[in-house]
């Protein structure tokens, strides 16, 4: 795929990301100074002259005026039309109104009644008007408005303020940014070239090393550090990596022990066919039955895996249908009894009340017999086994209970997995595919249930529980 690598995304993105802000400056600081100059003049000069109308009754307006006009950097003049007075303030080198003729007052005052009291007129140092005002190197801005004071007096307040050129200004700040851009493009690269680094170069290394575990090299370390993620990451690839190790070897483990478990049945089969085929005398009835035994055996351990197989694939769907879950454990354990009453297994059921839940009723079989397998298997010299039905929250809790030499600590957190057997041995000759308790987890995960283990060395309680509301 044509994808850009994440050094390059960085980079391109810190490189657009100064240019915006450099592109910022330049308009503000260059292009528009003119303007903004311009608009702050203009407003200085209004504001001036809205200061000046609101004193026009005031005693003290002479010194307000003058005020204004130091402050701002104007000249003000405000004619009384009946008393005739003036007051003035000049503080301008070369201040236009105040080197008017009396005529151009005039013309002044008739332009701002036709403009509803108020006028103001930019003029640029190359206009007309600029040298008929002779003024011809700067830009100057007049700005008049009438008023009525409050003895019906109509006064004319005349103001004048120059917009000093900027261009040199401007100048100068074009020469400071062009070192400004020349900067902050060399000091993007240097950023985008030191995080890209820190970024993508654990990243880079993360990937070699997934590279090689994906060869099968499951002893490869992940070393990810820097910031969180990246540690966060390379601890689950580690995780990862230790967990398909285990796999492996466990898929090692099974080859080895499926090969055995099969061939100790396969090697008996054969071997009793065989004498029963060329001696008479040993065709009997206990012959045939070893032969059946072990051929039952070889179906367990076949069905087994096939069932492993259907739930990790995902295609096993459950039938789900209400059903006496105490009922059908009575029954479970009933024909177990029956069948080792020769043997002296004595299994005990207790429940308080019969209890209907929502089953697939095969699947929860299956998974109670294996308990009760696996409880049979590995019980003590007595031979007992207790199952037990309990009602908390809601939950119907099956428990299978044996008084064998229970699992170490340490062994708890396999014994779900898949293959996973704690010792090869077994004390019934039965033999185990290490599959049985991972066919219990995803029959009762299916179910939506819980289950677990407790486990002490005088014996093990596997439980599951089911929503029964
Ligand atoms: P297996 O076919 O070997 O019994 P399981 O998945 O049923 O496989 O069990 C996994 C391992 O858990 C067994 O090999 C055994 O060591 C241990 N285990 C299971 N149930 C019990 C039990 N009731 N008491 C002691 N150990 C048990």
């Amino acid at each position: 795929m044509n994808e850009i690598s994440l050094k390059w995304k960085i980079f391109i993105f810190l490189i657009g990301f100064s240019s915006i802000l450099v592109m910022l400056l330049w308009l503000f600081q260059v292009v528009f100074l003119n303007n903004f100059y311009k608009t702050i003049k203009i407003n200085e000069i209004k504001s001036s002259a809205k200061t000046i109308s609101k004193n026009i009754d005031s005693d003290r307006l002479l010194s307000t005026i003058q005020d204004i006009s130091i402050q701002n950097n104007v000249c003000v003049e405000v004619f009384f039309s009946n008393s005739g007075d003036v007051y003035s303030s000049d503080v301008l080198r070369e201040c236009t109104i105040h080197k008017m003729s009396i005529l151009d007052k005039i013309n002044i005052l008739n332009i701002t009644e036709q403009n509803e009291g108020k006028y103001l007129e930019y003029f640029t140092n190359d206009s007309n008007q600029a040298n008929i005002y002779n003024k011809k190197n700067q830009d100057f801005i007049i700005y008049s408005q009438i008023i009525t004071n409050k003895n019906g007096d109509v006064a004319l307040i005349l103001l004048n303020s120059v917009v000093s050129p900027v261009n040199a200004t401007v100048n100068t700040l074009r020469i400071q940014l062009y070192y400004i851009t020349g900067f902050t493009i060399i000091f993007s690269i240097i950023l985008a070239f030191i995080i890209s680094r820190r970024v993508s170069h654990p990243i880079e290394m993360l990937n070699k090393s997934a590279k090689i575990l994906a060869k099968g090299n499951y002893e490869t370390k992940f070393y990810g550090s820097g910031y969180k993620e990246i540690s966060e990451l390379s601890d689950t690839l580690n995780y990862t990596a230790k967990e398909l190790s285990k796999v492996e070897s466990l898929r090692q483990e099974l080859i080895a022990n499926i090969s055995h478990d099969l061939r100790t049945p396969l090697t008996l089969i054969s071997g009793y066919a065989e004498v029963m085929r060329d001696l008479p005398s040993e065709n009997n009835k206990e012959n045939a039955q070893i032969i059946i035994d072990e051929t039952r055996k070889l179906t367990t351990l076949v069905n087994d895996l096939l069932d492993i197989s259907k739930f990790q694939s995902g295609v096993e769907t459950l039938f789900m249908e209400e059903k006496n879950i105490t009922n059908i454990i009575e029954t479970t354990i009933d024909r177990m009894n029956k069948f080792l009453k020769k043997e002296k297994y004595q299994i005990d059921f207790s429940y308080k009340k019969e209890i209907l839940v929502k089953i697939d009723e095969t699947k929860l079989i299956q998974a109670f017999y294996n308990l009760l397998i696996n409880a049979i298997n590995y019980t003590g010299e007595d031979k007992k086994i207790f199952v037990k039905q309990e009602i908390c929250d809601n939950k119907v809790k099956i428990s299978v209970i044996d008084t064998g030499l229970g699992i170490e600590e340490d062994k708890l957190p396999y014994i779900w997995d898949r293959y996973y057997k704690v010792d090869k041995t077994h004390k019934r000759a039965v033999t185990g595919t290490g599959l049985g308790l991972s066919i219990v987890k995803s029959i009762i995960e299916m179910h939506q249930g819980e289950y677990g283990v407790y486990s002490t060395n005088s014996g093990s309680t596997f439980w599951f529980s089911l929503k029964y509301k």
